[in-house]
């Protein structure tokens, strides 16, 4: 299979919608809405000639899952392999769970899954998905991520890799007990990159062992910080799968921490399921012996990943974080069903549980209805600086628990 010629779309041209659906009439409708939008527009009904049209440069592709000659998913595979990365909008007349699963696929494929639409869809579904795909272009006006590894290089050398807390809630209390501390860079020019944009690049290139060291020991000098200022707060790091096979990474981890003065318990190490299932023997030896040094141990980003119960049964997790993409969308019947059942899950285990991306009081209280026992979000506070923190801290209900003085 040939590799397509990609450039990028030229910024004085206008953004390119292609459709690629059997049903004729689909296409033209979705092109007219989108012609009234501004888009240079294409509907294809045969997937070869759809597929020769590709130049890489489109802006959103529709697939329709459902075609006689090649279905969806041959589809995506074949975008996929090609490196395509527009923004793509799944459509089909299959249920919603056909959806959501190819859906899915296309995101572990690689490929920029911007949308679903189930047929028969109202105009006003359509205007909506391709709004959200405008509203992805302007916050993330380049969606091919420019950061290369000269420049991570440049910013570990420059002293640039900096970290930011966001405070962890006890739902029942309403006091903050922990914080996960989370990695940026700074630009020379003073903009703020995000770890989506350099994590994987330090992964693939190994610097992910220098950017981890850097937010361990920011972490501990900011634990230290906090005690001495009578503040007992457990700060919670993110490990990748590498140092989960580094098995010299736990002693050091601890080393560092006994060498500052903290008790281990003040710390919390995350590890995503997917992490865990890289390597299944090392990660054991590394997670138990960290486990009984005294550190907590979450699992990250939980029921996204590859995780079996038996992994949640065999590794000693202390906390569960529920991962985002439930949480956000609580009153969706099925990811509500899926939060209940892994809050009970978890309780069973001995495991807290803990929502990721709390944006609203309503949200809040329906996990506090549920049993969950602790949130993160953008509803109590962004990942913010130490001094920001602190002033948080100043503002949250103290308990006898996280106050030392
Ligand atoms: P994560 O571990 O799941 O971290 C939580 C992410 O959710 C953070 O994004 C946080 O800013 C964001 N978030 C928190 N509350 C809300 C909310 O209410 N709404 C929304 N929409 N988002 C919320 P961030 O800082 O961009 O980090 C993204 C990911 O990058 C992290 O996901 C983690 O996987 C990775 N990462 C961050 N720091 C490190 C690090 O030091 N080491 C490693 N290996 N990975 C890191
Ligand atoms: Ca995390
Ligand atoms: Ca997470």
């Amino acid at each position: 299979m040939s590799m397509l010629n990609i450039t990028p779309s030229p910024a004085n041209l206008p953004p390119s919608l292609v459709v690629i659906d059997d049903e004729k009439a689909i296409g033209d409708l979705i092109c007219d809405i989108a012609d009234t939008l501004g888009y240079d527009t294409n509907a294809y009904t045969a997937t070869s000639e759809f597929k020769s049209s590709l130049t890489g440069r489109e802006d959103i592709i529709f697939v329709d899952l459902l075609m006689p000659d090649e279905d969806g998913v041959e589809i995506l595979r074949y975008l996929a392999s090609e490196h395509i990365d527009s923004q793509v909008v799944l459509i089909s007349g299959y249920d919603k769970r056909v959806l959501k699963s190819a859906s899915v696929l296309g995101k572990a494929l690689g490929l920029n899954i911007a949308g679903e639409l189930k047929k028969p869809f109202t105009l006003k579904e359509m205007k909506s998905v391709l709004n959200n795909c405008l509203i992805e272009q302007t916050a993330s006006p380049s969606i091919h991520n420019d950061f290369t590894l000269q420049d991570l290089e440049l910013a570990i050398q420059q002293e640039r890799v900096f970290v930011q807390y966001q405070p962890k809630i006890n739902l029942t209390t309403g006091s903050t007990y922990g914080a996960e501390a989370l990695v940026r860079i700074n630009t020379p020019d003073g903009k703020t990159i995000p770890p989506g944009q350099f994590i994987e690049l330090a992964e693939k290139s190994g610097h992910i062992k220098d950017i981890t060291r850097i937010v361990l020991t920011d972490s501990i000098h900011f634990c230290k910080h906090l005690q001495s200022i009578g503040w007992d707060i457990n700060i919670a790091v993110n490990v990748p799968s590498v140092l989960l096979t580094d098995v010299r990474f736990a002693d050091e981890f601890i080393e560092q921490i006994e060498l500052a003065g903290i008790k281990p318990s003040s710390f919390t190490v995350e590890i995503t399921e997917s992490a865990l299932a890289e390597n299944y023997a090392v990660s054991l030896d590394i997670v138990t012996r960290l486990r009984m040094r005294g550190i907590q141990l979450s699992i990250d980003d939980f029921g996204t990943g590859y995780s079996t119960l038996q992994q949640l049964k065999n590794f000693p997790f202390n906390e569960m974080k529920l991962d985002r993409s439930f949480v956000s969308d609580i009153h969706d019947d099925e990811n509500k069903a899926i939060i209940l059942k892994s809050i009970e899950l978890a309780h069973d285990l001995g495991l807290d549980v803990l929502a990721e991306g709390v944006e609203s009081k309503e949200i809040e209280q329906e996990l506090l209805r549920n049993g969950c026992d602790h949130a993160q979000g953008y509803f109590y506070s962004r990942p913010v600086s130490e001094d920001i923190f602190i002033q948080h801290l100043q503002h949250s209900p103290a308990t006898e628990h996280n106050k030392v003085m």
